[in-house]
């Protein structure tokens, strides 16, 4: 029994703590409880706990269903919204085999042995999101519709936003998430919540505990909150923007000061990797046929394969810092969205960079422009690619890519591709209402 295990034992005691909730996440990002009586956690420490692994989303095969669930200590932390007597914790669990072995299909085994890699290059990792989600409620026929209709950075007097950002703002704080920064986005009942930078795992961890508290949020609100891609023909799409370094020890590798915008070759090189391998990684980090709605839909979303400073057509870019602050030289990927799995979509991202870097990619000319305002010829002479416009698209490229095999691990890689294929082969064969209104023959 180590420190941070004898400590959330005492946790447990101490404040009367009935269920300790173990989670984990599926391939396809969907988070997955289970709970436990406190008799029960210092087996689950010891010898994890044993579950039918076979009914979760890609995780087994029936043959092997076998698996358990090992909680990570480090992890412990209160349900704020439960209440304070017979209280629940949660933990996150790392999967594993019979044997003690990580689960091949466990997403956050497979960032872990991409942040292995990381490591081996010399590097720790540095993230921060920016979340947008819309707030929605029903009207009288069941259709969702935005809570209101402000706009980006708007005051909302009297509004649920305001009310709901604050309570999910204490509730993350209180659960050891800090929040930098928070607004109404440009969609009717869409906001966004910045979340303060953290190592990888931490906060692919903590982005699925944001998700479970803005959901419980919303609810106590009286509205609902989804991360769809793109929920309104018309807005915006809800986009994460995820801002990346790396550091060697207590040092911005990114940062160079008579780099451009102060970036270093490793800076220059991992945004080139970013961009080589755009379209391979671009069905993990926008898994759904709605993801290529908010892609292609306009309003600041990334369609072409470039980089800019601030230019919010670009699909990575080089964010303004204050000068003389080294260490928050970054840059920030926009081709993902909030409905990704974080861990796999971080984990294929490291590997593109990295990529870059152990290759020494070179760095094209940045985009100055707004892309969208090029012609297909200037875009193509400036040598400027498109993203996939389609999951089918999207899922043809990853087939093709050893990176993305690689770095998925083969099991989680050939669930992934055929869980997609059934997605845009179930879409496909909709007949909808578009084509009702356009094909139908009028009499
Ligand atoms: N909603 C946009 C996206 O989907 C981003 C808007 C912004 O934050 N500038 O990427
Ligand atoms: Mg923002
Ligand atoms: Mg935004
Ligand atoms: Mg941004």
């Amino acid at each position: 029994m180590d420190k941070q295990q004898e400590y959330v034992l005492r946790a447990i005691e101490e404040r009367d703590i009935r269920f300790i909730r173990l989670w984990f996440t599926d391939v396809l990002g969907q988070l997955k409880s289970v709970a436990i009586a406190p008799a029960e956690v210092e087996g689950a420490f010891e010898e994890g706990i044993g579950f039918d692994g076979s009914a979760i989303e890609g995780l087994t095969r029936v043959f092997e269903s076998d698996m358990l669930l090992s909680p990570d200590p480090s992890t412990f932390q209160m349900l704020p919204w439960r209440e304070e007597v017979n209280s629940v914790a949660r933990m996150f669990c790392d999967v594993l085999t019979p044997d003690g072995e990580p689960a091949r299909t466990d997403p956050r085994a497979v960032l872990e042995r991409q942040l292995a890699r990381v490591a081996d290059a010399g590097f720790t990792c540095y993230v921060h999101p920016e979340i947008e989600f819309y707030l929605v409620d029903r009207d009288g026929d069941g259709r969702i519709v935005p809570t209101d209709y402000a706009g980006y950075f708007d005051h909302v007097p009297g509004g649920t936003a305001h009310e709901f950002r604050r309570h999910a703002i204490l509730m993350l704080e209180q659960m050891g998430i800090s929040v930098e920064f928070s607004h109404h986005e440009g969609g009717p009942g869409q906001n966004e919540i910045d979340l303060r930078f953290a190592d990888a795992l931490s906060m692919a961890d903590n982005i699925m505990t944001f998700r479970a508290v803005v959901q419980e949020v919303a609810l106590q609100e009286g509205c609902q909150a989804t991360f769809m891609p793109k929920p309104f023909i018309g807005q915006p799409g809800s986009g994460m923007h995820t801002h990346f370094s790396l550091f060697e020890g207590d040092r911005n590798a990114f940062h160079d000061p008579a780099g451009q915008y102060q970036l270093s070759a490793t800076g220059r090189a991992f945004i080139a990797g970013l961009l080589h391998h755009a379209t391979e990684i671009c069905a993990v980090t926008n898994q759904h046929v709605n993801s290529y709605k908010r892609l292609w839909g306009g309003d600041e979303a990334p369609s072409y394969v470039c980089w800019g400073h601030n230019n919010r057509s670009a699909l990575v870019r080089v964010p303004m810092h204050k000068p003389g602050k080294a260490q928050s030289v970054r840059i920030e990927f926009r081709g993902i969205d909030s409905s990704a799995n974080p861990y796999l979509a971080f984990a294929v991202i490291l590997a593109a960079g990295l990529k870059g870097i152990e290759e020494g990619y070179e760095l094209p000319a940045e985009a100055e422009d707004t892309v969208w305002a090029l012609s297909e010829l200037e875009r193509k002479s400036l040598g400027i690619g498109a993203l996939p416009t389609s999951l089918k698209s999207a899922v043809a490229a990853m087939a093709e890519s050893d990176l993305v095999a690689d770095t998925l691990g083969e099991d989680a890689f050939e669930f992934f591709r055929r869980n997609k294929r059934r997605e845009y082969l179930a879409y496909d064969a909709q007949v909808t209402d578009f084509e009702i209104s356009q094909f139908f023959p009028r009499l």
